[in-house]
């Protein structure tokens, strides 16, 4: 069993030979690239702080597969406690990192196939799960970074994948052979695909029995043949490449997201868990989603954490931090942040056991943190800004502070509480800028609106989850309605 370093695991991507194309370019080293690289050091904080005696509780867990000690990203989570220490661990790394650290979705893929091959063996006389525990067992030996894909592409919106003009609009099986799959389609916004060892793919719906081809999930190494990834661009992403540290705001860490195409890769029958039983596709979409939304609790809530820093501190650089209605603002973007967690703990320390062992979170209370997801972070930036002013969206660049002749003016007019320098101004509204309006807002909003599944995939598992005619039953007993 070995735990890598982040040493270890820059070196293990240099030594892939993944097909990566930025701006319409093919990229022989994406490790060393500019507008990756931000993402990759945010990635390796799951290496790092393991390594650390304070973080190493919360961040490493026993293997029920193998007794050893993993990292917890490649674990199952075996109880209440591994569910909540799961949110603990995605909420420190947003408070480090203050962006996305994109390790949770194969966390999730695991936790999720793990529980619906078990259940699919029992109903089907399949053989998917030891096969599935046969490689979580080399992820956790190997320590792993394994992107959970799930999104099509899926054209017409009213089309089921079979009925769609081109088929490959969803992923799907092309070839059935003695000792494998063939699979073509690509997934759209993969997070940390370019940082990730491995891929699974995962159906990205509820299919039928016209769909049985693309009920199909399993393993590839991201480099395998027929595997391209096209780097997805973000707000503000070129002045990564400027050279500068003050323009960027966040100037160690980014998340990234890609478009994978798979153009007819082949997979051995071991690293397949999932191949026509369109009957379990449902499951396991709701199961991993359902994970990913109680991710969000903890992640959101930790990039929050930093926003709220970032407000505060603009509020005594500038001098309105006693002002009433400033301090109402930083006490509802508190509120709101806490909200969040608070959710991404509840479904977890109200999880239950699936039957193959592993803890499954409370899907109600899942989905009701990823629903406020979707609109806290969006009122919480739309008060850090009010707290940040116009500067925010007017400030010059770090070249016009360098030139002689025009830096001291800035220097001078942008000065304002005397114990706090022009610089540290100027940072922290870069760092502001950068989570609500730069490339950290693509996390922080839009990827809150977005990920997980869009808010009406929330409301549709409200309504399904909820109960009503048990409400009403309550409400018709205490009015004396028979
Ligand atoms: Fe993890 Fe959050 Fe990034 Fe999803 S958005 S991979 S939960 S850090
Ligand atoms: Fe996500």
């Amino acid at each position: 069993m070995t735990l890598m370093t982040k040493d270890d695991y820059i070196a293990s991507l240099r030594r892939m030979k993944k097909r990566v194309f930025i701006m319409g370019q093919e990229i022989e080293n994406p490790v060393d690239h500019p507008l990756v690289r931000p993402s990759l050091n945010a990635c390796a904080m799951t290496y790092e702080l393991p390594q650390q005696p304070a973080y190493a509780d919360l961040m490493l867990a026993a293997s029920n597969l193998t007794g050893q000690q993993v990292n917890r990203f490649t674990h199952l989570h075996q109880g209440t406690a591994d569910l909540v220490a799961k949110v603990k661990m995605q909420r420190l790394l947003g408070q480090m990192t203050g962006c996305c650290f994109q390790r949770c979705v194969g966390m999730d893929a695991f936790n999720a196939l793990d529980s619906v091959t078990y259940e699919m063996d029992q109903a089907l006389g399949t053989e998917y799960h030891a096969r599935f525990r046969q490689y979580l067992k080399y992820v956790q030996e190997h320590d792993l970074v394994v992107d959970g894909a799930m999104t099509d592409a899926k054209g017409n919106r009213r089309l089921k994948p079979s009925q769609q003009a081109d088929p490959d609009l969803f992923v799907h099986i092309v070839d059935r052979r003695p000792d494998g799959i063939v699979v073509r389609g690509a997934k759209l916004h993969q997070t940390g695909a370019l940082n990730s060892h491995e891929i699974i793919v995962m159906p990205t719906q509820t299919l039928s029995e016209e769909d049985r081809d693309y009920a199909v999930a399993f393993a590839i190494p991201a480099d395998a043949p027929g595997v391209l990834m096209i780097f997805g661009r973000q707000p503000s992403d070129t002045r990564k490449l400027e050279g500068g540290q003050l323009d960027v705001g966040n100037r160690e860490f980014g998340g990234h997201e890609a478009v994978i195409i798979l153009d007819d890769v082949f997979v051995p029958w071991e690293r397949v868990f999932m191949a026509g039983e369109y009957a379990f596709s449902g499951l396991l979409v709701e199961r991993f989603a359902g994970y990913h939304r109680q991710s969000y609790g903890g992640c959101k809530a930790g990039v929050g954490d930093v926003l709220i820093g970032a407000a505060q501190s603009l509020a005594q650089y500038q001098g309105t931090d006693q002002a009433s209605h400033v301090k109402d603002k930083i006490v509802e973007m508190i509120h709101l942040n806490e909200t969040i967690y608070a959710c991404g703990i509840a479904c977890s320390a109200e999880g239950k056991p699936t039957a193959s062992g592993t803890y499954l979170v409370d899907l109600m209370l899942a989905n009701v943190c990823k629903l406020n997801v979707t609109r806290f972070p969006y009122e919480m930036a739309r008060l850090a800004q009010d707290i940040a002013g116009g500067l925010l969206v007017t400030l010059p660049s770090e070249k016009d502070f360098t030139n002689p002749e025009i830096g001291p003016y800035l220097e001078k007019y942008l000065r304002s509480v005397d114990r706090y320098t022009t610089e540290e101004r100027c940072r922290m509204l870069r760092l502001l800028e950068n989570l609500t309006l730069g490339p950290g807002a693509a996390a922080y909003l839009t990827e809150s609106m977005h990920g997980a599944g869009s808010p009406q995939a929330q409301r549709i598992m409200l309504a399904r989850l909820a109960n009503l005619e048990e409400k009403m039953r309550l409400a018709r007993r205490l009015a004396g309605i028979v």
